[in-house]
């Protein structure tokens, strides 16, 4: 477990330890970055599960098994690889009496969560009417409000802070500026990154500032150019992909790519999915 993230989300933290010993049967992690809650939600995950007391460890075979992700009683429903369906939902309905193998509880993750198809998420739904079981559902998602209102009523939140780095920083300002006028007119894409020093740290920069205003756009704080650009051009029909481009390209730092690259990629799929309109 990445110990940065953890200092970092201290306070969710702290909160999560203290309902370890009765956790709640749906927890909603909104907030922070797409890595950050997925890493949290494994985190809860070892915490109601690690035999160590306090736990989790994260030196335990059930420790381990949660953070590489090969633990028996946990499975990831991935949404950030395209759609969560209801084919997946029915499963854990016909199983939920099962009960764990390894742990204390049986965890199921919804990564990227928003991206339930409708039936899913009413299929879900039901599933959280059931009563209490060894069942726990962790729903990972930007904000809140891209999920159910039914389903908000019957979880616990937790919201992870936001990289609140405003963009004092030049360059990511020019940067930013930029891409919207590549964005707006179709111009002028191999200008913005010009004369500028451009690693993968910077590439990061942009794409969670791009994540949080797009946050910001849909919660009406449309402030600044950005935010009224994404509050005018995504919708409901777009908002999916809008979203996979900047997780993808998030992913994609990870890899050998170079920064540059990640950045035209991204700045010229978003164009073409904006540009419909
Ligand atoms: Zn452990």
């Amino acid at each position: 477990m990445n110990k940065d993230l953890l200092v970092e989300h201290k306070r969710a933290i702290n909160i999560l330890k203290m309902l370890k010993h009765s956790p709640p049967r749906v927890l909603i992690i909104e907030g922070g970055l797409c890595y950050d809650r997925l890493e949290i939600g494994k985190y809860w995950c070892a915490l109601v599960n690690c035999p160590m007391d306090p736990g989790p460890c994260f030196e335990c075979k059930l420790c381990k098994g949660v953070l590489n992700e090969n633990f028996p009683d946990m499975a990831i429903l991935d949404g950030g690889e395209g759609s969560i369906k209801i084919e997946q939902v029915r499963i854990i309905h016909r199983d939920r009496d099962i009960l764990p193998r390894e742990g204390k509880y049986r965890t199921f993750l919804f990564n990227e969560s928003q991206n339930l198809t409708l039936q899913a998420a009413n299929s879900l739904l039901k599933v959280l009417e059931e009563p209490k079981d060894k069942n726990l559902f962790v729903l990972l998602v930007p904000q809140r409000t891209l999920l159910l209102p039914t389903i908000i009523s019957r979880s616990f939140i937790l919201t992870l802070k936001w990289k609140t780095r405003q963009i004092q920083d030049e360059t990511i300002k020019g940067i930013i500026k930029g891409l919207l006028n590549f964005w707006m007119t179709g111009k002028g894409l191999f200008n913005i990154l010009k004369g500028k020093k451009v690693d993968k740290d910077l590439v990061k920069e942009v794409i969670f500032f791009l994540q949080k205003s797009i946050i910001d756009s849909i919660c009406g704080d449309t402030i600044s150019d950005i935010t009224q650009f994404f509050k005018k051009n995504i919708n409901s029909h777009n908002f999916w992909n809008v979203t996979y481009v900047l997780d993808q390209s998030c992913l994609m730092l990870d890899t050998n790519l170079s920064g540059e690259d990640i950045f035209y990629w991204m700045a010229l799929n978003l164009y073409s999915i904006l540009k419909l309109n």
